[in-house]
């Protein structure tokens, strides 16, 4: 037979469980999207560059600058909303800068959410995050 004091630790526990769910965003999962992407004539091209920005919920202009940005190389996006940048690069490099502007420019540092707004204000951004409300603030590109 369970005594009193067994059942209110019990309860604290099932409390503390709760709170450490809310935290993580409600045991959600963000799942990173990989790049599909092909090397033709001196090009790299990132087929599912469009997916990849709306599953980030991020400006497609945004993001193709990011990775101009990174690389150092000339780079567009075509009517199949495909990124061609200039030059040959692996899977493995594109997609650790992929996980990189997640980590900095998606995911909140507080609390991990994904559901986040980038805005630029003058020459920063401002990452606000919709879950816990923190706000950070970078040196805009
Ligand atoms: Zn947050």
């Amino acid at each position: 037979m369970k005594s009193i004091s067994d059942y209110k630790y019990e309860e604290l526990l099932d409390r503390a469980f709760v709170k450490l769910a809310g935290r993580k965003g409600s045991g959600e999962v963000f799942e990173m999207p990989k790049v599909s992407m092909l090397v033709i004539g001196g090009k790299t091209i990132i087929q599912n560059f469009r997916d990849i920005a709306q599953i980030l919920n991020r400006d497609e202009e945004l993001l193709k600058r990011y990775f101009m940005k990174e690389l150092n190389v000339p780079g567009s996006v075509n009517e199949a909303g495909q990124l061609e940048l200039r030059g040959k690069f692996n899977a493995t490099a594109i997609n650790q800068l992929l996980e990189r502007f997640v980590q900095k420019y998606v995911k909140c540092s507080t609390c991990g959410s994904v559901h986040t707004k980038l805005t630029k204000k003058g020459k920063v951004f401002v990452l606000k995050c919709e879950a816990c409300g923190a706000e950070t603030t970078f040196q805009a590109f």
